[in-house]
């Protein structure tokens, strides 16, 4: 297959791509770099299945050539960076999402949409399964995130049902591992970079709040599983196991062997209280279910972080 992955020099993108060449397929990455990093594909610059288009995909996107797949995962994707460029987030999810469709169609190529939790907003249903319609505060600082990807479910919904695009969508719960940005704002790696600094482990409101982490590789693997199926409704990847993120400070903590402190900071407006995915449709639909345990991932992550600040200092 020829792939193309917008937001492919990013945290997931990145993993996607060397993912799919390893499969043997051939990869056209379209990036911005708005949060993505150079280095997260280095590696791939002198491999023969892989180019580099640098393009913000809110503006027309054309690649000449066949086109098998457009996995659309251009967006930024930590609170941090989407509270920083809130329109370019609208923007992208909207006009992005709509020129990478758009791409598809022309190309008659599948079409992947990286949706997210955020989807179901501060959810009023524990867990979270696909059917549950959510609890979105459009105006609220997170709105621009949440409702971007919202409409982008929408748009890539409308070009199913009246162009006959073969389109898949993935709702993606927090997933971390290697290639996150050491200060990109969220919780695993700013916990694990402070950790491994001797900083202090900066908690947000009480540390009650939870959520449920995946391992990148386990992602990727759901993501690839439903790109090859022919589900097209949205589909929960993300682990089944809850940690409150007092929880996970202690885990990092623990694996880093770190004295840092903890200090408590101002919870962020509108931050979900629980998130954990329902992942019955995953596992019946895609046989797929996460392997690697949390702390098993934070050890993984952890040796790149450590890998990193050496290169700093
Ligand atoms: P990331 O910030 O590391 O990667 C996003 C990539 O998109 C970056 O390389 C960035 O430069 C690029 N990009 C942003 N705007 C662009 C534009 N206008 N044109 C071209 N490229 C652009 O984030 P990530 O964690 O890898 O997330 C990737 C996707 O997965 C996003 O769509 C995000 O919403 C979704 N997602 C991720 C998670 C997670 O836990 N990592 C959870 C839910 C959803
Ligand atoms: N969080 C925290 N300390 C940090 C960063 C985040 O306590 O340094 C909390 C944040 O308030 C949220 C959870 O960790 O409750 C996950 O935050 P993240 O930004 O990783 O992703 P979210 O799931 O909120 O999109």
């Amino acid at each position: 297959m020829r792939v193309v992955v917008t937001g492919g020099a990013g945290f997931l993108g990145s993993h996607l791509c060397d993912r799919l060449l390893a499969r043997g397929d051939e990869v056209v990455c379209i990036d911005n770099f708005a949060t993505g990093d150079r280095s997260n594909i280095a590696h791939l610059s002198e491999h023969r299945g892989f180019s580099l288009v640098e393009h913000d995909v809110s503006n027309q996107v054309d690649v000449d050539g066949a086109v098998d797949a457009v996995l659309h995962f251009a967006s930024p994707a930590s609170p941090a960076d989407y509270l920083a460029m809130p329109i370019q987030t609208l923007k992208v999810g909207a006009l992005g999402t709509h020129n990478s469709l758009g791409l598809a169609k022309a190309k008659q190529a599948r079409f992947l949409l990286a949706s997210t939790s955020e989807v179901y907003g501060d959810p009023l249903v524990h867990p979270q399964a696909e059917s549950y319609w959510g609890n979105v505060n459009p105006v609220g600082p997170r709105g621009v995130y949440d409702e971007a990807k919202r409409f982008a479910e929408a748009i890539t919904t409308a070009y199913f049902r009246y162009h006959g695009s073969d389109t898949r969508i993935v709702r993606i719960f927090n997933t971390y591992g290697p290639r996150m940005r050491p200060g990109d704002g969220r919780v695993v790696s700013n916990f694990i970079v402070a950790a491994l600094s001797g900083e202090p482990v900066t908690v947000y409101g009480d540390g009650t709040q939870t959520r449920s982490f995946c391992y990148v590789d386990d992602q990727i693997s759901g993501i690839l599983a439903l790109l090859e199926s022919a589900e097209h409704a949205p589909v929960n990847i993300g682990s089944p196991e809850e940690f409150t993120v007092s929880e996970l400070a202690q885990i990092v903590l623990e694996v880093t062997g770190s004295s840092s402190p903890l200090q408590h900071r101002p919870l962020p407006v509108d931050d979900p209280r629980r998130r954990r995915p329902d992942t019955a449709r995953a596992r019946e639909v895609l046989g797929w279910h996460p392997l690697v345990t949390l702390r098993e991932g934070i050890e993984r992550t952890a040796e790149y972080f450590k890998s990193q600040i050496a290169g700093w200092s």
